[in-house]
């Protein structure tokens, strides 16, 4: 019988208590791909102090945003994110990539190519947003992925 916790409490909840990350939302680019939706969401609430995260998913949303080959596909997401930041005020946008992805099956170094890709087209779109990029290992752990290097 499954019931719903309560996450673990962490220490940056001690400085945002429960009323001011209520209405807080972030923004999630991520992959379709369900393994990796419960950690991504329990990062970012985390990351951004937001309690719910909007999720525009693709199947290897990073490589659309890097090629932008399907010019209709990047539109689809552009409008979706534009939604969470202008209805929900979404205090940052995150761009995600995986392990084992079936929409972007290039190695991890090719993928952080296409999320860092990724995450400078955003910040080109949303100026006044956060945008950072994640990678969801093997393990389905998250890793904020560095500026450079
Ligand atoms: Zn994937």
């Amino acid at each position: 019988m499954l019931r719903w916790g309560r996450s673990p409490r962490r220490s940056s909840d001690e400085r945002w208590p429960q009323e001011r990350m209520e209405m807080r939302f972030c923004t999630a680019i991520s992959c379709m791909d369900g393994r990796i939706q419960l950690p991504v969401i329990r990062y970012l609430q985390t990351r951004f102090h937001a309690k719910y995260v909007d999720l525009i998913t693709e199947p290897g949303p990073s490589l659309i945003l890097a090629r932008q080959t399907d010019s209709g596909l990047v539109k689809s997401i552009l409008a979706r994110v534009h939604i969470s930041v202008s209805n929900h005020h979404s205090v940052g946008i995150a761009v995600v990539g995986h392990h084992d992805c079936a929409g972007n099956p290039a190695t991890k170094d090719e993928q952080v190519l296409h999320i860092r890709e990724s995450v400078k087209f955003a910040r080109q779109q949303y100026e006044k947003s956060e945008v950072i990029g994640l990678w969801v290992d093997e393990n389905w752990e998250v890793f904020e992925i560095a500026e450079s290097g």
